[in-house]
C-alpha cells in the first residue's frame, strides 16, 4: 500500500536539492509494508552532473585548511548528535531496525565522524634530511579528487558514514550513492553537513542502481570508489573499476563462524551467540551466522540457544511506542529469499530446532517479519551452509574437536569475521593463530571493528587493497607526494646576516 503521502527522494547536487524526474523504486517501511518513498534511478546525466560539480569544488576544498576542515566535522558531530532521535527514526523506519539497534550504529557512525575530526594529526608525513649532502627528503599526504561511495542497505547511516567524513576530511570531494532500498537517511545526513558549512559541491548524492553505479565507475573523473555490499557485486565493481584505472575498495558478504568449546561459560556464551546471529534480524555482514559447537557443548548450548530465540519478541519499529527485540527484514523478496535457504537446509537433511518462518505481529500483519531461526545438524555441503542467508538464522554445527571446526571455517569462500568462546588461552591461541578470517574475536560475538582500526575483511569478505576505516583508509583517500630539496648557496650567502 502506498502511504498518503510519499517521503521527498531527492538528489543533492552542487548544494542543490533537486526532485529528477525519473521513474523510481519503492521505498518501504518494512514494518507495515507501506510504500513510504520511491527512489527516483538515475544514470549517466545525473552522475555525470554530480561528478562536475564535485570536481569543481576540489580545488578550493583542497586549499581549505586543514584544520578547518577538521573544525567542520567537529560541528558536524555535534549537528548529528542533537538530530540524533531524527535520525535513528529514519533508520528504523526505512530498514526496520529497532531503536536501539539504530542507536548503536549511529553510534558507530559517530565514531568516524570522531575520527576524521582528526585529519591535522592523520595527514601527517615525514622527513628525512641530508639523504645526500645538503639534500633533505620529505613525504606528504595529498587528496585524490573525487571520490565514490555506494552503500548497501543494511546500515542506511553507518556505511556512508564510514566513507565520506573520513575521504572529504582528508581534502577530497565526494559522490555518494546510497542503497535504492533505504535513500532518506543519506538525505539527512547530507542536509545536516550542509548546517555544518560545507561549501557547495563537497558532497553530492545521486540515486538508482546498476545504471547509475556503471556510470561511476565509467566516469574518468572519479579517482576512487568505495563499495560495501554483496560478494558478487563487490567483485565485479573492483574488476570493473580498477580496469577503468580508480582505486577501489570493495567489502562484501560474509558467513561468520562462532566456535564454542565445551569449556565456555556457556550462558555467557549463549547470550552472545543469540545477540550476534538475531540482533539487526541477521542482516549485518558481521553477524554470527554459524554456531560450531565442539564436543560436548552442544548439549547444553543448543538447547539454551533455542530457549532465547524463543524468546525473541519481534514486532514494528516504525514508532517508538512500540519497541520489540526484532524488527522486520527489508523487502518481501529478502524474505522468501531468507525463507528459501532455510527450507533447502531442511530437504537437505538438517533439523529445525527453532521455526520463526510462519511469524506474525498483530497489529502489523504486512510487515516483513521472519522470527528467530534455528538451523541444527548443518553440514559443510549443504546450500544454507555456504551461501549468506543475512536474515535471523542460525546454523548450527556439530564438531568432535578444534581442529575440525578451524579447518571447516577456513574452507568457507568468505572471511569477514570469526570467534571463538572459550576459558582455555591455548585454544584461544591456537584459533586466532590459524582461522581465516580479517576479525576476530576471543569470547566476543561480533567482533566488528571501530573506526580507528581498518575493518579488514579477507577473501570474498573484501577486494581490494586498502581496507575501510582506520589508517588504511587515509591511505586509501590519499595519495603520497614525496620532494627531495637541494638549496645552493650555503652559509656565506646567509640572508638572515644582514
Ligand atoms: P547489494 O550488493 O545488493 O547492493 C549494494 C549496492 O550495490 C547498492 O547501492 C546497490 O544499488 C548496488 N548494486 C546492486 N546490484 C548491483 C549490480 N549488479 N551492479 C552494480 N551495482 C549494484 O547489497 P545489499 O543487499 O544492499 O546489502 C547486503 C550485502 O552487503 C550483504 O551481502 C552484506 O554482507 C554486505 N555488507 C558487507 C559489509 C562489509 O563491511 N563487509 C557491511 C555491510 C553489508
Amino acid at each position: 500500500m502506498k502511504s498518503a503521502q510519499l517521503l521527498p527522494c531527492p538528489v543533492f547536487i552542487g548544494g542543490e536539492w533537486i526532485r529528477p524526474k525519473l521513474a523510481g523504486t519503492p521505498v518501504y517501511n518494512p514494518s507495515t509494508g507501506d510504500v513510504i518513498s520511491e527512489c527516483p534511478l538515475g544514470g549517466s546525466a545525473e552522475v555525470d552532473a554530480a561528478v562536475e560539480a564535485a570536481a569543481a569544488a576540489f580545488p578550493a576544498w583542497r586549499d581549505t585548511p586543514v584544520i578547518e576542515r577538521a573544525r567542520l566535522f567537529f560541528r558536524y558531530r555535534h549537528l548529528v548528535e542533537d538530530n540524533f532521535d531524527r535520525l535513528c527514526a529514519s533508520i528504523s523506519l526505512e530498514h526496520g531496525k529497532t531503536l536501539v539497534e539504530s542507536r548503536g550504529s549511529l553510534y558507530r557512525g559517530i565514531e568516524n565522524i570522531e575520527y576524521a575530526c582528526g585529519a591535522p594529526s592523520l595527514l601527517f608525513g615525514s622527513t628525512l634530511e641530508d639523504v645526500a649532502r645538503n639534500v633533505d627528503c620529505e613525504t606528504c599526504l595529498q587528496p585524490l579528487g573525487v571520490c565514490a561511495g555506494i552503500t548497501p542497505f543494511n546500515f542506511p547511516a553507518m556505511v556512508p558514514l564510514w566513507m565520506f567524513p573520513l575521504a572529504l576530511a582528508c581534502g577530497n570531494t565526494f559522490v555518494l550513492k546510497p542503497s535504492e532500498k533505504v535513500p532518506l537517511t543519506a538525505l539527512l545526513l547530507a542536509e545536516l553537513l550542509e548546517k555544518a558549512g560545507l561549501p557547495k559541491g563537497v558532497l553530492n548524492i545521486v540515486h538508482g542502481g546498476r545504471e547509475c553505479v556503471d556510470a561511476l565507475l565509467a566516469h574518468p573523473k572519479v579517482r576512487a570508489v568505495s563499495f560495501v555490499g554483496s560478494s558478487p557485486v563487490a567483485k565485479y565493481i573492483h574488476e570493473t573499476g580498477t580496469r577503468n584505472g580508480k582505486r577501489v575498495q570493495a567489502n562484501g558478504g560474509a558467513k561468520n563462524y562462532i566456535v564454542v568449546m565445551p569449556d565456555a561459560d556457556i550462558p555467557r556464551s549463549v547470550e552472545a551467540l543469540a545477540t550476534a546471529a538475531f540482533g539487526c534480524a541477521g542482516e549485518r555482514c558481521m553477524s554470527g551466522s554459524t554456531a560450531i559447537t565442539v564436543g560436548k557443548a552442544a548439549h547444553t548450548v543448543v538447547p539454551q540457544l533455542v530457549d532465547a530465540a524463543r524468546s525473541i519478541k519481534i514486532g514494528r519499529t516504525d514508532t517508538p511506542m512500540s519497541q520489540p527485540d526484532m524488527g522486520p527484514l527489508v523487502t518481501a523478496a529478502h524474505r522468501e529469499r531468507v525463507r528459501g535457504l532455510v527450507e533447502s537446509g531442511e530437504k537437505e537433511g538438517a533439523t529445525i530446532a527453532c521455526d520463526g518462518r510462519d511469524a506474525k505481529v498483530a497489529d502489523a500483519p504486512n510487515g516483513f517479519f521472519f522470527g528467530a531461526t534455528i538451523v541444527d545438524k548443518v553440514r559443510e555441503t549443504m546450500t544454507i551452509a555456504r551461501e549468506e542467508v543475512f536474515g535471523p538464522v542460525l546454523n548450527v554445527m556439530r564438531m568432535d574437536d578444534l581442529d575440525h571446526a578451524i579447518e571447516v571455517a577456513n574452507r568457507s569462500a568468505f572471511g569477514n569475521g570469526a570467534s571463538i568462546f572459550t576459558s582455555s588461552g591455548a585454544a584461544a591461541r591456537e584459533f586466532k593463530h590459524r582461522v581465516k578470517a580479517g576479525m576476530v574475536g576471543i569470547n566476543v560475538g561480533v567482533p566488528a571493528t571501530m573506526a580507528m582500526f581498518s575493518f579488514t575483511g579477507w577473501d570474498a569478505s573484501f577486494y581490494g587493497d586498502l581496507h575501510i576505516q582506520g589508517r588504511e583508509a587515509v591511505q586509501f583517500y590519499t595519495q603520497q607526494k614525496t620532494v627531495t630539496t637541494r638549496w645552493f648557496g650555503g652559509v656565506t650567502e646567509d640572508v638572515w646576516r644582514k
